[in-house]
């Protein structure tokens, strides 16, 4: 039985991978079991903007798990102050809650946003509600899916948590009109990531801010995928100048190698958590403290944030015109772009899949859009390598889909 048959076999279908068994990363190249190598243009959703195998990253892996990894916060470890220290000074925050997945830290989110409601806001107990907005992805859980406008990942999962409202993307006059007494906070993407790097129109975050003021709501906002450089600012919510009262990051937090993720938040909102009101065995560990630390310190000294933004509107602009005709829309921003294909000219899949046997590994999201997010560490001649791949597919896309239209 092939390697593919056999996982296959024992793994559970809730993923459709493409047909390659990868067994090699270094950089931004993926090798397969057959010694192809394909530029990886998804970098696993974000999770791995430093690369695969960054050798800073595996230095201190190796040296910490050598020296103390996990003991739970029964105890005290060296790494885990001067970790959180720095990410929250780079996000301008006071504290921080570490977990490991995305969707633990935004289960922290919610639960800090429902205690301050509660304790500070003053809603009425078991009242509280969320403002989400439709089209989000913020994790798999029971709670979060339950909010979800995507019917497939919602369904059979029932009953959901209530106590969210969901409300259009980017309507900020929709928003508004469901604040209510009961809302503690506003959880949303600045760019929702997995409905298609979907952004919003420019001031919505801004308006946003004015509401949670006027109306006493947290803005809380969800960065796992679009944080730590992705967009070309260490923040996406950067771009529009606004301070969010609570901050969700994961993903390319834990080097590419380790899943860490934090809710953080001021010192009022992360006091509401006292001992025994929250916990994850392995968050906070000393090997993913000692990772996370080093993943913020290599993006700041080698300039990933700045890389990500010049690369990113080279990578646009090629992409735009490469796919003129055949794309409705080319959007999003540093190394962080969605290319919506026009449904006459073929489906995301069936190109994604020509594009990982020209050479190049994206992922599609959703019907139409083909996602592009290479590590931040790709170097402009490997990154004009990528997309002079995908040009050459997406030209003979557009020559057959000009012949039947001929
Ligand atoms: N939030 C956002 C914006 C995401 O993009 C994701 C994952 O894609 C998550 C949360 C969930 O993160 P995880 O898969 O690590 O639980």
């Amino acid at each position: 039985m092939d390697a593919i048959s056999r996982e296959r076999e024992v793994c559970a279908a809730n993923y459709a991978p493409l047909p390659i068994m990868l067994s090699h990363g270094e950089g931004v190249w993926l090798t397969d079991t057959s010694g192809v190598k394909r530029l990886d243009m998804m970098s696993g959703y974000s999770a791995v903007s430093l690369g695969h195998g960054h050798p800073r990253i595996l230095k201190v892996l190796n040296e910490q798990a050598r020296k103390l990894a996990v003991t739970s916060r029964a105890f005290h470890s060296e790494p885990l102050g001067p970790f959180l220290a720095k990410l929250c000074a780079i996000a301008g925050q006071e504290m921080a809650l570490p977990m490991n997945t995305g969707a633990e830290a935004v289960e922290t989110a919610i639960k800090a946003a429902r205690r301050w409601g509660y304790r500070v806001k003053g809603i009425a107990p078991g009242k509280a509600e969320i403002i989400v907005a439709a089209g989000n992805f913020h994790g798999r859980t029971t709670t979060i899916v339950g909010f979800s406008s995507d019917e497939s990942y919602r369904d059979g999962f029932g009953p959901f948590t209530p106590g969210f409202v969901s409300v259009p993307f980017g309507d900020a006059a929709a928003l508004e009109a469901a604040i209510t007494p009961h809302t503690a906070a506003i959880l949303i993407e600045p760019i929702q990531g997995e409905a298609g790097i979907v952004m919003p129109p420019a001031g919505y975050l801004t308006r946003l801010r004015e509401l949670c003021d006027e109306r006493n709501v947290l803005l809380i906002l969800d960065e796992i995928q679009s944080g730590l450089g992705r967009t070309g600012r260490w923040f996406a919510h950067q771009h529009e100048g606004v301070r969010p009262d609570g901050l969700i990051v994961g993903k390319a937090l834990g080097g590419g190698v380790y899943p860490v993720s934090a809710f953080l938040a001021s010192r009022a909102v992360m006091g509401l958590f006292e001992p025994g009101s929250h916990g994850s065995t392995f968050g906070g560990n000393a090997l993913a403290a000692a990772i996370g630390l080093e993943a913020l310190t290599v993006i700041e000294e080698e300039r990933l944030v700045q890389r990500s933004a010049e690369h990113g509107a080279h990578m646009k602009q090629r992409l735009a015109a490469m796919t003129q005709g055949i794309a409705r829309d080319v959007r999003g921003a540093g190394l962080w772009i969605g290319v919506d294909i026009d449904p006459e000219a073929g489906s995301a899949k069936t190109i994604v899949k020509a594009l990982a046997g020209a050479g190049v590994l994206t992922k599609e999201t959703h019907d139409t859009v083909i996602r592009f997010a290479p590590p931040l560490t790709i170097s402009r001649q490997e990154l004009d390598w990528g997309l002079d791949r995908c040009e050459a597919v997406f030209g003979s896309l557009a020559r057959h889909t000009g012949a039947a239209a001929a």
